[in-house]
């Protein structure tokens, strides 16, 4: 694949966002595949998704091609100078408002949380879904935050440079339930097949405290990843 596309539908609330979508990462909103974006742009090559070739490869396995960054920059009007697409912790893609979910870092566990816009209740990271928007959306490049669409959860490029799924230490009910069986296949995939059963959500766990017993007594494997930064 030499290119992904872009969509700037949401530039009309967020000035300087843009969803870079590949195949592996659809749109934070959930409902732009790159798929979808390939056909809107054959209706309507004027519209908001066009195709961005990739370019040179500068760190692939980080997710730096020369041709997003260019993109990354014209798009966001130079609010966004280098976009890293399977990284949280390092130039992560921005986000407007409409995320599906939250991927916060939780520095004390090694690994992040993901957060359900369903989801009304207290995380680990003291705050919740709607005080995390704030900090998640508006364009801004923020490390350690990140706004996606749900099925991107489950792609192997999730978080990839970052150490990938196995790094979700928490994760919103809604999520596993909605998703149980694509997320049972992520575990088999990882060589984990309990990997789901060792993730805490808020039925159980709502402050870090408890949620590093959880994964303690879990024996989840984020405890033991290299340093995530
Ligand atoms: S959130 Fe959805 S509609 Fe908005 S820019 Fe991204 S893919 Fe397009
Ligand atoms: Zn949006």
């Amino acid at each position: 694949m030499d290119e992904f596309y872009s969509c700037t539908l949401c530039q009309s609330f967020a000035p300087n966002h843009v969803c870079i979508v590949s195949p592996e990462r659809l749109g934070l909103c959930g409902a732009y595949n790159w798929l979808d974006c390939k056909a809107s742009f054959s209706i309507n090559p004027t519209g908001p998704n066009r195709p961005i070739k990739l370019g040179a490869p500068i760190d692939p396995a980080k997710g730096y091609w020369t041709g997003l960054n260019e993109y990354a920059k014209s798009g966001s009007h130079g609010a966004v100078q280098d976009v890293a697409m399977y990284s949280i912790m390092e130039n992560p893609m921005t986000a407007c408002g409409c995320f599906e979910s939250i991927v916060m870092l939780i520095p004390e566990t090694n690994g992040v949380m993901v957060v359900s816009r369903e989801d009304t209740s207290m995380t680990p990271a003291g705050m919740t879904f709607s005080t995390m928007a704030g900090m998640a959306g508006g364009g801004l490049q923020t490390p350690g935050v990140m706004g996606v669409g749900k099925f991107y959860l489950i792609s192997p490029k999730f978080i990839s440079s970052d150490g990938g799924f196995k790094r979700v230490v928490w994760m919103s009910s809604a999520l596993k339930e909605s998703m149980s069986d694509e997320l049972k296949a992520v575990a088999i995939r990882e060589g984990d097949p309990d990997l789901i059963d060792k993730i805490a959500d808020e039925r159980s766990v709502t402050t870090v405290d408890q949620l590093l017993a959880w994964l303690e007594e879990h024996n989840h494997p984020a405890l033991v990843m290299d340093p995530i930064f």
